[in-house]
């Protein structure tokens, strides 16, 4: 009974990358959006908070974990490891806690994992996974098992896992549409074979339109109709295929509808390297070359540690450690450089001795004037439009990020205010630190059109048991894998920092058993691999 049972799976979760309630509800209200606002009124629906910061890795590493990032340590695209000045670009494998989907394998449910950004490599489940962006290319290590890579190639070509192209015209339409279809239809074949108890799917083109097409919304089609809004149109490709997936599922299906954070216009870029520069803090090279490429050492670490660090494979080839540290710390002089900063959303590390490599700040009474200097001239860095602060907060990273190691935070974390500027790097050296129009210009900057990520993401919850039409208050990005567990009447590991937001009626099931995250299997990443990823984050303007 159970292969053609019509209620399965129990749970669906629907990802809308970036998705947001500024556009969704007054596209609902405008009746554009039928599906997402018929789960609206049916079920129940608010806010869900992202990460600090609200950024793909480590928002649906949360996501996938039920951590924070300080237990699960993908803290941004790229991380620095204490005593290296090497960033190394995270994937899956650098989360040191357990997903939900091999929880949920462990706990004897079937699972299917689809598109789900940051789960390459993607793990051993029972059922199927198939990881999204964040994975080199289009090939079988996609696939776990790898023969699902079949199922895939039959309907997804590589246009639905690639930032869709643009031209002068704007986004090109028929690629977002090809994409949006293509995930709909392997989603519902997958689920359809497989059964799984759980599924989960990811649509990436609402946050990957957002960031080329915020602002300027109109495109053409290749026969020359024009699409007026090309975001809107994205969502309603989606809705529809949301009304698709509703209809392989059974009325005892929980689906809940999620992104992993909003969106919103993007202010103004801020140099904040420059800044530090000018108070004596950050120190270059001049406009010489980038220091040569240090070599760093595997397996140095035993236990889940050293597990994590050989799932690393980070060292990147050299070219491309060039180019990511040119983009991540340009010209940095890391002989007596005080502190390095790097993010779009900005992260800093202290250069302490006996610490980091060529450390030149003492622990202790320097590094803490350090850091009050540093706070200081963060926060005084304004907005010429408006006169007023761009740095809202800064935290230090062993606050803000409970559970990590020693050394593994970044030593201060720091949030644009509503997270609507982002911090570059200026590659001349930094002498600027707000970048003029004119000066975002001259060094080339893309996206010129685009939005940038906010806090506040979605949640709709609809099936048996959830109340209709009610709001729900306070539920975080790191309340979904307890609920999804739940949900399952699977345990809930008690280091998870969320908690259950759905079928609380009954009592929750807790364990304090430790579970190590699982090997993951793919081979080493190629330069190639590498190369792709890279140029995939160049085009969401997370690197230059
Ligand atoms: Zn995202």
């Amino acid at each position: 009974m159970s292969a053609t049972s019509p209620s399965a799976p129990q749970v669906l979760v629907i990802g809308l990358d970036g998705g947001t309630f500024d556009l969704i509800e007054p596209w609902v209200e405008a009746g554009r959006l039928p599906n997402i606002g018929r789960l609206m009124r049916d079920g129940t629906w608010g806010a869900l908070r992202s990460t600090i910061h609200p950024l793909t890795p480590t928002a649906w590493t949360t996501f996938a974990t039920g951590c924070q990032p300080g237990k699960h340590g993908v803290y941004d695209f790229a991380l620095f490891r204490p005593g290296s000045y090497e960033p190394i670009l995270t994937d899956a494998a650098c989360s040191r806690a357990p997903s939900v989907f091999q929880l949920l394998s462990e706990a004897g449910r079937r699972v299917v994992a689809y598109n789900i950004p940051w789960t390459y490599p993607p793990e051993p489940v029972n059922g199927v996974m198939i990881a999204g962006f964040g994975a080199p290319r289009f090939d079988r290590r996609l696939a776990c098992p790898a023969t699902a890579f079949e199922g895939l190639q039959e309907r997804v070509d590589r246009v639905s896992f690639e930032i869709p192209p643009r031209n002068d015209d704007g986004v090109i339409v028929e690629a977002v549409e090809a994409q949006v279809e293509q995930v709909g239809a392997m989603a519902r074949f997958l689920i359809e074979s497989q059964r799984p108890d759980f599924a989960c799917v990811v649509f990436m083109a609402t946050d990957q339109v957002g960031h080329v097409a915020w602002t300027q919304r109109r495109a053409t089609r290749a026969n020359g109709q024009v699409i007026a809004d090309v975001l809107l149109h994205t969502y309603e490709l989606v809705d529809a295929q949301i009304g698709q997936l509703l209809g392989v599922v059974g009325e005892e299906t929980t689906v809940i509808l999620m992104s992993d954070h909003g969106f919103g216009d993007r202010r103004g870029v801020v140099d904040l390297g420059g800044a530090l520069h000018r108070a004596g803090i950050v120190a270059y090279q001049g406009r010489g070359p980038v220091p040569a490429p240090r070599v760093r050492k595997h397996g140095r670490a035993g236990g889940v540690l050293g597990m994590v660090e050989a799932g690393l494979k980070a060292i990147l080839p050299k070219e491309l450690r060039g180019r990511i540290r040119q983009s991540m710390t340009p010209s940095l002089d890391f002989a007596a450089t005080k502190a390095w900063v790097w993010g779009r959303y900005p992260k800093l590390r202290f250069n302490v001795r006996g610490r980091e490599a060529q450390g030149v700040v003492e622990p202790g009474a320097e590094l803490d004037a350090l850091r009050k200097a540093t706070c200081e001239c963060l926060l005084g860095v304004t907005d010429p439009a408006d006169g007023r602060p761009v740095i809202e907060t800064v935290w230090r990273g062993d606050e803000i990020y409970p559970g990590a190691p020693p050394g593994d935070a970044p030593d201060l974390v720091a949030a644009t205010r509503d997270f609507a500027y982002i911090s570059r790097d200026i590659a001349t050296g930094g002498t600027r630190a707000f970048l003029t129009e004119e000066a975002r210009q001259a060094v080339g900057w893309r996206h010129e059109q685009g939005g940038i990520h906010r806090m506040a993401g979605v949640l709709v919850a609809y099936g048996p048991g959830v109340p209709a039409g009610e709001r729900i208050e306070g539920a975080t990005l790191a309340d979904l894998a307890p609920t999804i567990l739940h949900l399952l009447q699977a345990p809930i590991p008690r280091s998870m920092d969320g908690r259950p937001l759905l079928g609380t009626a009954v009592e929750p099931q807790y364990t304090d058993r430790e579970t190590p995250p699982q090997p993951r299997s793919a081979a080493e990443a190629t330069e190639s691999d590498l190369q792709q990823v890279t140029d995939r984050l160049q085009d969401l303007g997370y690197i230059d």
